[in-house]
């Protein structure tokens, strides 16, 4: 099937066009710059932005891939979670494109369009499959055994997303927003095992209890206090180092606890996504610590971990190929739509 699908949660408009599991085309408008004056996502910003890029967006999609809209065999749309008006402008669009064309309409979650997406890179999707989704918002440890309606969580951060610790660690560091992408560059030039910091939620009593969760929160805070007694003490911050040590500890709480996962459920395969998924230190360690546990590893490449239309085309098609019953024409945006949702 011939699946658009349109992506607005946060501050990226992205549409994008799949043919089953054939990825055609993955436009994306981003407001990024308009927010990282205020170091995050303003809400209203987002929504204005979102409605003035989703037409130009849609017809760059549809001219790039050769597509008529007439074509479509389904329209996709992030129906959550994420903010509330940003997302009402992609149903919207979405819904207007379904009456108009008398296309059936299919609401997705989000986060298991992050696990979706890969299928466009990698082909089908193991059954089950264990999913590990690191991202702004979220970071979860799944087991999926139907990407398009058997979505389980295993466990979840407490506090922090690891994509919020990564952006709250490079402000400390003064490095811009979004800092996931600053950290990463940084730590290339810095020694990992320069600073010892905490591994959040992984022994003891705190792992007995909250063995599939995760916590970033008292990293983050480990992070800051030890940046400012340097500045106290009036002594330059090496930089580099803090970010790739700081990068250590949160890409070893998460490949110890996703290997972890899958051999306690005896599965073989762990799929890696969210914008977290994009940093290079956690692709490798997830790969050498796969390679010693005989996991089968499978990460998008780094522009399908951030938001996109094509992950969620590739879940719409998805649900196509399954079968699923489309979306009511009235369907919602929900804002807090939980990870295990996966169709509203
Ligand atoms: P959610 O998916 O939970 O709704 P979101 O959609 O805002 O949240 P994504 O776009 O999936 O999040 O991911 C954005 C996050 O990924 C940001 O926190 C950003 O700093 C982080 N990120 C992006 N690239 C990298 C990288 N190379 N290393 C670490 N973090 C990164
Ligand atoms: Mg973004
Ligand atoms: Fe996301």
């Amino acid at each position: 099937p011939l699946v658009l699908g349109l992506e607005t949660s946060c501050d990226e408009t992205g549409v994008g066009i799949v043919r089953g599991e054939e990825l055609l085309v993955d436009a994306i408008a981003s407001s990024v710059d308009e927010h990282a004056r205020f170091g995050g996502v303003v809400p209203e910003v987002a929504s204005r932005a979102h409605l003035e890029a989703m037409v130009p967006t849609l017809e760059r999609a549809t001219r790039e891939a050769g597509v008529r809209l007439d074509d479509l065999d389904a329209i996709a749309v992030t129906s959550g979670p994420g903010l509330a008006g940003a997302l009402m402008v992609g149903v919207a669009a979405a819904k207007a494109l379904a009456v108009a064309l008398g296309k059936p309409l299919y609401g997705v979650n989000h986060l298991a369009s992050h696990v979706a997406v890969d299928i466009v890179e990698h082909g089908p999707l193991p059954e089950p499959t264990l999913a590990m989704l690191v991202s702004g918002g979220h970071s979860s440890l799944l087991l999926v055994p139907d990407v398009t309606h058997d979505v389980r969580s295993l466990g979840s951060t407490i506090d922090d997303a690891a994509g919020e610790a990564f952006d709250k660690v490079a402000r400390v560091l003064g490095l811009p927003f979004p800092g996931g992408p600053h950290i990463d560059r940084a730590a290339r030039e810095g020694d990992r095992v320069a600073i010892d910091f905490p591994r959040g939620l992984t022994a003891g009593r705190d792992m007995d209890r909250h063995r599939f969760d995760f916590s970033f929160s008292g990293l983050k805070t480990a992070v800051s206090r030890w940046v400012q007694a340097r500045e106290a003490a009036g002594e330059p911050v090496p930089v580099a180092d803090v970010a790739a040590s700081f990068q250590e500890a949160v890409t070893d709480v998460l490949t110890r606890k996703a290997v972890l996962a899958c051999r306690e459920h005896g599965v073989e395969n762990l799929q890696i996504g969210g914008g977290v998924a994009a940093n290079s230190r956690l692709r490798a360690m997830a790969q050498e610590r796969c390679d010693a546990a005989g996991i089968k590893l499978r990460v998008p490449r780094p522009g399908l971990c951030t938001d996109n239309g094509a992950m969620v085309a590739a879940l719409g098609a998805q649900m196509v190929l399954k079968g699923r019953a489309p979306s009511d024409l009235s369907l919602p945006a929900d804002s807090s739509m939980p990870v295990t949702l996966v169709q509203s």
